[in-house]
């Protein structure tokens, strides 16, 4: 089999890579090993905006640009709904946070997501003495449901092999690159928190962050946006709540913990007054990466592999806009900023 691109990893960074492929015309395969992958259990959310302590995150109302017309586009493919718009409420814990609040209201980029007027309202059960700040333009990505379907057409079409990728079983030469009965001319490895089992891009420094989170009902409450206190609520339908989510720096493996459900149960605490039934827990990794910027670009040496990663804790917004930078920089030699290109490690290799 002859395409111009085999795709290692298909969480939201590959899925959105391939997207750019399709766009382009470009032949393709996808292999994935349909691990254990966060971009499954995700609450979602798409929020640029960091609510601690009320400033922008990096980058993201720019990427948010190029990623809700991305997956607008992909409700139109798959004639389904994936965007859940819906605001966040944020649960104000001082006099200090209101001033703080107000202020960080009224400043470029913010003033497009923060309402600068604190809201007093009483919500059945949730406890806000101080009452909350409301962020506007944001919400939730269905993102389970999304790579499903992309895998469902993938599949259909050849296009998705379900198997792990061997490193040693790839050829490379100048132009052609040989992986078992695929010729192509490159390979982007879109592999999450599993770079480091790959030889020629482990030397990037990723700093796993594993996160848990709880799948709740509580009967009592009905409202269709998320709170934010120290946990965030994400409404899911049916007053079903995903509550989330923890981190942990050095537990690199797959399984709930004790610790987390507990810390996320006393958290919840600290707001929520209502009996509730936990219906599930979900486990991910974060491919968070020291600097907490992406990994794009083309290995130093093989210039027809490149990596697409550390998507860290903003997978949903950051996917799409950092697809389409690494393409255009394979195809057409665009740069790539300094701050996400892979050059800035080289001195690691
Ligand atoms: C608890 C939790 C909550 C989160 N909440 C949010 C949120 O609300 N909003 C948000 O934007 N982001 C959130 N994130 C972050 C988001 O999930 C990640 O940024 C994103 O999913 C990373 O996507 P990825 O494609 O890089 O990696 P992954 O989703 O890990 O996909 C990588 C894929 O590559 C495959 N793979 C790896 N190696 C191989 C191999 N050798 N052979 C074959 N296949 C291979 C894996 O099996 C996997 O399928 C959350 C993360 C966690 C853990």
């Amino acid at each position: 089999m002859k395409v111009d691109y085999l795709v290692i990893g298909f969480g939201l960074a590959g899925m959105a890579f391939i997207a750019e492929l399709e766009k382009a015309g470009k032949s393709f395969v996808v292999i994935d090993d349909n691990q254990n992958i966060p971009s499954r259990v995700v609450g979602g959310m798409y929020n640029p905006t960091i609510l601690k302590r009320f400033t922008p995150a990096w980058k993201a109302h720019e990427m948010w640009q190029i990623a809700l017309p991305f997956y607008k586009e992909l409700e139109k493919k798959f004639a389904k709904k994936y965007i859940y718009p819906f605001k966040i409420c944020r649960i104000l814990q001082s006099v200090g946070e209101q001033n703080n609040w107000v202020v960080a209201s009224d400043k470029t980029l913010m003033s497009e997501y923060m309402n600068p007027k604190i809201v007093h309202k009483d919500i059945n059960g949730i406890n806000a003495p101080f009452g909350y700040g409301e962020l506007k333009n944001v919400g939730r990505i269905a993102g389970e449901e999304l790579l499903y379907d992309y895998k469902a057409y993938l599949i259909e079409n050849d296009l998705f092999q379900q198997k792990t990728f061997k490193y040693d079983q790839l050829i490379i030469s100048d132009d052609i690159i040989h992986y078992q009965d695929i010729e192509t001319t490159n390979v982007v490895f879109s592999e999450g928190s599993y770079l480091h089992q790959n030889p020629y891009f482990s030397y990037l420094p990723m700093r796993e962050a594993k996160g848990e989170m709880l799948l709740i009902e509580v009967p009592d409450l009905a409202i269709n946006y998320a709170l934010k206190s120290s946990v965030f609520m994400v409404p899911f339908g049916n007053h079903k709540f995903v509550v989330g989510a923890t981190y942990n720096w050095e537990d690199k493996s797959f399984k709930p913990t004790k610790t987390a459900k507990q810390e996320l149960k006393r958290k919840l605490q600290g707001f929520l007054k209502l009996p509730y039934k936990v219906l599930d827990y979900k486990v991910g990794i974060r491919p968070t990466i020291k600097d907490r910027r992406p990994l794009v670009g083309k290995h130093p040496k093989y210039s027809n592999l490149a990596v697409l990663n550390g998507l860290g804790t903003r997978g949903v917004i950051v996917a799409p806009a950092i697809a389409s930078i690494l393409f255009e920089h394979i195809e057409n030699n665009t740069p790539i900023i300094d701050e996400m290109n892979i050059k800035r490690y080289e001195n690691l290799l």
